[in-house]
């Protein structure tokens, strides 16, 4: 089932994950001990990100370094597929235009149809590591709503080949991101929203924020969205603080702000044990606000903390 028709028969507030495939070589019994607890908290649907490859050196016997293509954290589509499978749960992978041609979107799209996958989140992705910022591939897309474009030509039977017309439809539930705390390379909210708006008017059906730790964040962008016309479902992600680290990677990585109630919770802990339960109260409180205002979906990072994702939504439910 689409993620939109989730949120349409429910009529209260859903729950949602976001998983990481494994790194390359580790075993998925690992991930899937770690969905199989999750489970009893009955998600809806589960998200699966997508990692693009990066450029690394590595060293030769004779000495010498030779530039390589490694993709860390590949089986995006298995995971959905073997997620479907196990656990008769809708999954949604993540798509994104970096390192990618558009032909190869197309049979990564071609793949999940056939599989059954009617959900995508359609995004840019960010610039590789050892680059400062993002460039397309030489025949993909430079922003994520060239990649909904494309997804929706799909769903009207329209393929790259010209002479494929009216053929074979996909059916995709498009998810894009939104950023209540603007999105890095912006000018400004107002452009960023814009650029969300053009989005939602080329044929996306939702959206799922990036993580805040303050709910006025993300009450403001709502309206902001409402009073642009955005007027689809706009889902909450949400992630526990669970380490004093975290509160320099975060905003380092995902360029939100930790309020600064939290953050002097977090620093006056003694032990990592007492961080995790700072951070766990903290959303458990976010949580509640947010069922009180009737959020479409809960959407959880997991992020290799499904132990406190479970105790938060035992907490709420
Ligand atoms: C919920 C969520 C899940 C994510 N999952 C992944 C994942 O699995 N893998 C991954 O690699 N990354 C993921 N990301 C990170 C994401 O790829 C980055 O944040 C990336 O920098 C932007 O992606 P986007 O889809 O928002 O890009 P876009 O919507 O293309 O926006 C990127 C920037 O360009 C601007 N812009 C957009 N359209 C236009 C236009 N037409 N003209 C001019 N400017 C424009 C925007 O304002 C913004 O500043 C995720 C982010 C979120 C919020």
């Amino acid at each position: 089932m689409k993620v939109t028709e989730h949120i349409a028969k429910a009529g209260k507030t859903l729950i949602s994950f976001e998983i990481l495939p494994p790194m390359k070589g580790k075993s998925i019994e690992h991930l899937f001990h770690h969905i199989d607890g999750l489970m009893e908290c009955k998600p809806s649907f589960i998200n699966v990100t997508y990692h693009r490859a990066e450029q690394i050196f590595k060293k030769r016997p004779d000495g010498n370094f030779q530039q390589v293509e490694i993709r860390k954290r590949p089986g995006t589509v298995g995971i959905c597929a073997s997620i479907m499978n196990r656990y008769q749960v809708d999954a949604v992978p993540h798509l994104i235009c970096g390192g990618f041609a558009k032909e190869e979107t197309e049979n990564a799209l071609i793949d999940l149809h056939y599989l059954g996958v009617n959900n995508v989140l359609a995004l840019r992705g960010d610039a590789p590591s050892n680059q400062k910022f993002f460039s397309p591939h030489p025949h993909g897309h430079q922003y994520a709503v060239d990649l909904v474009e494309q997804i929706i030509n799909l769903n009207k039977g329209k393929y790259l080949e010209d002479d494929i017309v009216d053929e074979g439809k996909t059916d995709f539930c498009i998810g894009v991101a939104g950023y209540p705390e603007k999105h890095f390379e912006s000018a400004n909210m107002e452009l960023d929203l814009k650029n969300l708006k053009i989005k939602i008017d080329s044929g996306a059906d939702y959206i799922t924020t990036q993580m805040f730790f303050d709910n006025e964040k993300y009450f403001s962008f709502v309206k902001n969205c409402r009073a642009q016309q955005i007027n689809v479902p706009i889902i909450p992600g949400l992630k526990p603080i669970t380490s004093k680290k975290q509160l320099q990677v975060i905003p380092g990585i995902f360029h939100v702000d930790i309020p600064e109630d939290l953050t002097k919770a977090i620093m006056a802990c003694k032990t990592t044990a007492d961080c995790e339960q700072v951070g766990t109260e903290w959303l458990i409180a976010q949580c509640r606000e947010l069922l009180a205002k009737k959020v479409p979906v809960l959407h959880f990072y997991t992020l290799g903390k499904p132990e406190v994702i479970h105790k938060v939504i035992k907490a709420i439910l």
